[in-house]
């Protein structure tokens, strides 16, 4: 368990997705999830302090050392530019096994849209529905939420002095959920709202959800106000 992390958003790329740059306070120990774009632009705040993110829960003063790339799914708006923090951190990255194959595409799916990333990197670490992984002496428990693609996963990080916060990629949105019609991604919408129910619900209302894309929520909120999670809505999410 940590004490009040500082998390700060950079939202990257045109499609506006938020990279989280999260740093343990007690030794400024740093986790990048989802580093799918701009990576000058975080390296250069990260190391020199240049410039500043988007928005910002929680305060830290002190150096930063980035010590784990992390990602929620493959689609290459949140992993075009892993390579480069890759070979800037020189640090292996963790992605869910079930997204290896799209990751794979993550270049060419780019060019799709009129963006020019790198050649997509590979990951060299995977991991489980239900591990708890400690990066930065921070505990991240690992919650597998297929259906946005085959190994879409949020990320729960338990705070011991406030509520906990869930890293959601592409899973859940305020008010929206990601989108099914992908290609490749393997996406389900009865799965991704079983998912939903099953895995994000049963989580604390107060914990905080940062969404791949668009505004912050808490999981009490789109429980309640949530229009594709309401009884008999049935639709299609909104974002990549
Ligand atoms: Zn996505």
């Amino acid at each position: 368990m940590t004490n009040s992390p500082c998390i700060s958003h950079f939202i990257v790329t045109a499609l506006q997705q938020r990279c989280s740059v999260v740093t343990n306070t007690d030794n400024g120990e740093t986790v990048i999830i989802d580093g799918g774009g701009e990576s000058q632009r975080i390296i250069q705040w990260i190391d020199s302090g240049i410039g500043e993110p988007d928005s910002q829960i929680g305060e830290y003063d002190g150096e930063r050392k980035v010590v784990a790339l992390i990602n929620t799914h493959a689609h290459f708006d949140h992993s075009g530019h892993i390579p480069y923090f890759k070979e800037h951190y020189q640090l292996e990255w963790w992605l869910h096994e079930a997204d290896f194959f799209l990751q794979t595409l993550a270049q060419q799916s780019a060019k799709r849209w009129g963006f020019d990333i790198p050649e997509p990197a590979i990951a060299e670490n995977t991991w489980n529905h239900g591990d708890v992984h400690r990066f930065a002496n921070m505990d991240f428990e690992i919650i597998h939420t297929p259906g946005h693609t085959l190994g879409g996963c949020c990320l729960q990080l338990f705070v011991e002095d406030g509520p906990d916060h869930l890293f959601a990629g592409d899973t859940l949105f305020q008010g929206s959920i990601g989108r099914t019609d992908l290609p490749h991604s393997g996406g389900d919408m009865d799965l991704l709202l079983r998912m939903i129910r099953e895995r994000l619900w049963p989580l604390s209302d107060d914990t905080i959800v940062h969404p791949g894309h668009g505004p912050m929520t808490t999981i009490g909120d789109e429980k309640k106000y949530n229009p594709f999670l309401s009884d008999d809505h049935r639709g299609r999410g909104a974002w990549l």
